[in-house]
């Protein structure tokens, strides 16, 4: 039977304001929905009065002067970077330039190339952050303090950020609620991405904040609905090559029943990052490199 993910869609907010949306925290959407985004990305901000911001989002002027309006008075202290994809990171330099805050962040873009053909928001490969974050690292504000969660998968470089005085966890594109995350080599890894997964079940936040879409509040059932959902395609792609199915269009062909057009590529490399762990794990094997265009058996042994 296939597993029923809880998607949660239901999202009201307003373009251009930043609102309220739980204590301590105010929301303010950026005009750049998408397959991808939803509808669009969310710039959290947390505090009053001086102020931290994660994810200022994409490279949209009217953006960053929307969210500064709605802070005016206030002062923003720091600025965190859940990952380094276009629809996060790049208005972290205007941001910056306005304020003085410097910008948190695991670490620049890795994998792939510049210029690489992008199957989402692609790479933004100009951030760098002023501080650089590892798993567990803290950082306190007027009122606040957040904690680092390394959680590589979606890319390698992606942190959540957990106010753990107030059970919250600003969850990324790691884990959200009205879409599973894209996972597309070589910067995203499904063994890392399920590791990720995997530790946030340790955890005992009570509510994630995604970037995109509306709050998780059962986060672990969520958690758990995308663990099996993985191994469900992880069988059904074992299943085809099996069947004698080693190409990854004949794979997405035979498993995603009814897919929009739009998303077939990152279908595709969502199978992709299914084979390549696979392949490191010894269960298939490939004719040459581990790429999206060869062809993938069962390994004979
Ligand atoms: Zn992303």
């Amino acid at each position: 039977m296939a597993v029923e993910i809880p998607f949660r869609r239901e999202f009201s907010f307003e373009y251009g304001r930043l609102e309220p949306v739980a204590p301590m925290i105010r929301r303010i959407v950026a005009r750049n929905p998408s397959p991808f985004t939803f509808r669009g990305t969310g710039t959290y901000v947390v505090g009053s009065g001086e102020v931290a911001v994660i994810d200022p989002g994409p490279d949209l002027p009217e953006h960053v002067e929307a969210l500064l309006a709605g802070l005016s008075g206030e002062r923003v202290t720091d600025i965190l970077i859940t990952h380094t994809h276009r629809d996060h990171s790049p208005a972290a330099q205007a941001l910056k330039a306005a304020t003085g805050a410097p910008t948190y962040g695991f670490g620049p873009h890795a994998g792939g190339q510049r210029g690489d053909t992008a199957i989402e928001e692609g790479g933004d490969w100009d951030f760098v952050p002023d501080v650089t974050l590892k798993d567990g690292d803290q950082i306190a504000g007027n009122g606040w303090r957040f904690e680092a969660v390394h959680t590589p998968g979606h890319t390698s470089n992606h942190l959540c950020f957990a106010l753990p005085d107030g059970g919250v966890l600003f969850s990324g594109d790691h884990v959200m609620g009205w879409s599973t995350s894209v996972i597309a080599p070589p910067d995203g890894d499904m063994a890392a991405y399920l590791a990720s997964l995997d530790k946030l079940l340790d955890r005992r936040d009570a509510v994630y904040w995604p970037t995109h879409g509306p709050a998780i509040t059962e986060p672990q059932q969520h958690v758990r609905a995308f663990i099996a959902h993985r191994r469900e395609r992880e069988a059904g792609i074992l299943d085809c090559l099996h069947a004698g199915i080693g190409q990854i269009d004949a794979i997405v062909e035979r498993l995603y029943v009814g897919l929009q057009p739009g998303l077939r590529r990152a279908a595709g490399r969502s199978v992709h990052a299914h084979l390549v762990d696979l392949v490191g794990r010894g269960i298939v094997e490939s004719d040459g490199a581990s790429t999206p265009d060869t062809s993938y058996r069962m390994c004979r042994n």
